[in-house]
């Protein structure tokens, strides 16, 4: 443990100014100017604007040697908040409901302590704040900043999320995949409206969209080998107007989850044959498009070992899980497909606190003893790959 019982209080005040201020993805503005003042207040060379609403902080070591990039996701939902916490959210209609206040407030933090080792830190330190985790497009951005990752060249990288479903004083750090690969899309199936009862005049897209729902769930059931997985979800469908009306157009929206690249690849591949086989049976146009691709996230052995080493330096009896997998995406994923790395998980949950409900719920709290627990496994990680 690496802080004080006051340095405890000031960090859990500072995710409760997060969590009352949440912005949601690109908008980013006041938490990137108030994380921005507080980093060019310690002395650190800070770049704005990164990937829209990003922060960059670098700190240059007084050794030589390699550098490490820590990422934070600053980001909320579009949500209304319903905990009754007393530090809710002030801005209406926008929650944290992910635990990104707790990880900004955690690099943040770690800014901080990291002063008193900048004489011996070998190399240097980056710390990204990256706007818009949640809709998986921060992180593409962030890369198109010149440098991030090669100048100086980053040789690890580390994050964590805070993590409902594992009990507060439990840690997870899986080694290779732990989060999957995701497809995001828009379906379009276009037909030719008219009168609900003189449907031989018409085509009918939401007889073909049914049936292009239908069929892709043959994906998963028939197409993905069995020892492998994979999701395909659609999650909204829209048409009609009236209940004789037969619609021009009917539009789906869904997603997909794989671990395996090939797996990825098929259900892309079979999504495309399954609309082109559904257009030729009943004479719709269908148009897909994708808005986001999300590689699997994959962890380094080496880089997980360091941290689950410096996790019992500092927590012996820490219960500590190498098997946790998720069917949920992280844009760190591009990161990691880059740098070797650990994205690892911090337990927050607690029956007895009300810490029951799951991310992205309207009543999702965390546990706030993760927080200095989150803080300590990843400082003690990260002097450990400097110093
Ligand atoms: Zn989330
Ligand atoms: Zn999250």
């Amino acid at each position: 443990m690496y802080l004080t019982n006051v340095e405890i209080q000031e960090l859990i005040e500072l995710r409760r100014y997060f969590h009352q201020y949440p912005e949601v993805a690109f908008s980013e503005h006041k938490t990137g100017e108030f994380i921005a003042d507080k980093l060019k207040g310690m002395g650190y060379k800070v770049t704005e604007h990164i990937g829209g609403t990003g922060v960059l902080a670098e700190l240059k070591g007084g050794k030589k040697g390699n550098w490490v990039l820590l990422r934070t996701d600053i980001d909320a939902l579009p949500m209304k908040e319903e905990t009754d916490l007393p530090f809710s959210s002030k801005n209406d209609g926008i929650m944290h409901a992910c635990g990104h206040d707790a990880h900004s407030a955690i690099l943040l933090f770690i800014a901080k302590k990291l002063l008193d080792y900048k004489d011996k830190i070998k190399g240097g330190v980056k710390l990204l704040f990256q706007p818009a985790e949640e809709t998986g497009h921060g992180a593409l951005q962030c890369l198109k900043h010149k440098g991030l990752l090669d100048d100086p060249k980053v040789y690890a990288t580390l994050a964590l999320h805070v993590w409902q479903d594992l009990p507060v004083g439990t840690i997870a750090i899986t080694s290779g995949p732990a989060m999957a690969g995701v497809l995001q899309y828009k379906i379009k199936v276009k037909g030719h409206g008219g009168h609900g009862a003189i449907p031989e005049q018409t085509i009918d897209p939401i007889y073909a969209a049914a049936q292009l729902i239908s069929s892709c769930q043959s994906i998963v059931s028939r197409n993905v080998p069995p020892m492998d997985t994979g999701v395909v979800t659609f999650g909204s469908i829209h048409a009609g107007s009236a209940f004789n009306i037969i619609p021009d157009e009917v539009t789906i929206e869904g997603t997909a989850r794989y671990y395996k690249k090939e797996i990825g690849d098929l259900i892309y591949r079979r999504l495309d044959e399954i609309i082109r086989g559904i257009d030729i049976m009943f004479g719709t146009q269908t148009e897909i498009t994708y808005d986001q691709f999300l590689s699997p996230l994959v962890n380094d052995p080496k880089v997980c070992e360091i941290v689950r080493k410096s996790a019992l330096e500092i927590y012996p009896d820490i219960d500590i899980r190498n098997d946790l997998m998720t069917m949920g995406g992280e844009d760190m994923s591009f990161f990691l497909s880059l740098v070797p790395g650990c994205f690892f998980f911090i337990g927050a949950g607690n029956k007895e606190k009300g810490a029951i409900h799951p991310h992205h719920n309207k009543r999702f709290i965390i546990d706030e003893d993760s927080i200095p627990i989150g803080f300590s496994v990843l400082f003690a990680s990260t002097l450990n790959l400097l110093i």
